[in-house]
């Protein structure tokens, strides 16, 4: 089933389409990575899901429900923190989480959910320190408590934007076991946009790629791994000469970076030491490593320039 499929959707403002015709489809259980560079239109495209900014064309489907009146009863099962969470910073979690509780009308005992998605973030102790302001909690800890007032209405989905901003790495790595966690656990599907896409990777199942308002691609995890190039990379005294009888052999694309040479081969390592070695040249360090989704990004976004 798709939770989100949008059609030609469009945002401009004044002269520039800040999201511009994107076709994009998010299936239920996918963990989408949304990449783009600050500005490519990740959070205008959030905007007009959760409804704070209107299409200037185009529209979407959320839980495969088209019509307007539709769209905003299935945003109830929708929950979204865009940049930073909005927290009472003088309250405590559970009383930011209580007012949440009213706020949205939750019928159940608001002790047992605030308990319970205290408990799905992580933050139990929160419920033993029950006076601690939000404001002398950790980065971290309030992007976590962020989520569970997100989580108190029992979404399907959930839209977090930048989620990793300012974490230090336990954070980002907190964050990154509680999301594969609410995904794996409670089947929650997470939109999550970011432009740390080393982090993305340990994360998304799926990936689309937006660059000046436009989706260039949407990817697998899957696709991306079959499609991202091996190459082995050499480090030699002998820059020059090395890549002269590499590019003799023609065993792929050679690239060189100061003294690190790139060579796009399904070759062994051991082959090509074996045939520097023939003309005299010393390898000090020779290794295969795969292009990473940084690497996949700056080439589609540098042909899509083209
Ligand atoms: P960032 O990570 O920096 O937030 P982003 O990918 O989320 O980047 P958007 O914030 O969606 O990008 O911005 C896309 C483009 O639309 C930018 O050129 C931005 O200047 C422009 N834009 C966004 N909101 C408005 C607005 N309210 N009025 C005018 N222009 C806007």
């Amino acid at each position: 089933m798709n939770i989100l499929k949008t059609h030609d959707l469009s945002k401009r403002y004044k002269k520039t389409f800040a999201v511009n015709a994107v076709n994009l489809t998010i299936h239920k259980g996918d963990i989408y990575g949304f990449i783009g560079k600050n500005g490519a239109g990740k959070t205008t495209l959030i905007r007009l899901i959760t409804g704070v900014a209107e299409p200037t064309s185009g529209d979407f489907e959320l839980f495969g429900l088209k019509d307007k009146h539709q769209i905003i009863r299935a945003r109830q099962d929708i929950a979204a923190v865009v940049e930073s969470p909005a927290l009472h910073l003088n309250l405590s979690a559970y009383d930011n989480l209580k007012l949440q509780c009213v706020l949205l009308g939750i019928k159940e005992d608001h002790k047992v959910v605030i308990e319970s998605v205290l408990k799905k973030v992580d933050l139990v102790s929160l419920l033993v320190d029950r006076k601690k302001k939000a404001k002398n909690f950790s980065l971290g800890m309030r992007q976590r408590l962020g989520i569970a007032m997100a989580l108190i209405n029992n979404p399907k989905f959930l839209i977090l934007d930048e989620p990793n901003n300012g974490l230090d790495p336990e954070g980002i790595r907190d964050m990154r076991e509680l999301l594969l966690r609410l995904n794996k656990e409670e089947g929650l599907t997470i939109l999550v946009s970011s432009h740390i896409l080393t982090e993305l990777a340990k994360l998304a199942t799926r990936y689309g790629f937006i660059d000046k308002g436009k989706l260039l691609r949407e990817i697998t995890s899957e696709e991306l791994l079959k499609e991202s190039r091996t190459a082995v990379v050499i480090k030699t005294k002998d820059v020059t000469q090395a890549v002269a009888v590499l590019k003799e052999a023609n065993l792929g694309q050679v690239d060189v970076d100061r003294e690190l040479i790139r060579v796009y081969t399904d070759v062994s390592p051991s082959k090509l030491i074996t045939l520097l070695a023939k003309q005299d040249i010393d390898v000090d360090h020779i290794e295969h490593v795969q292009d990473d989704l940084e690497s996949f990004f700056m080439k589609m976004i540098g042909e899509a320039g083209k």
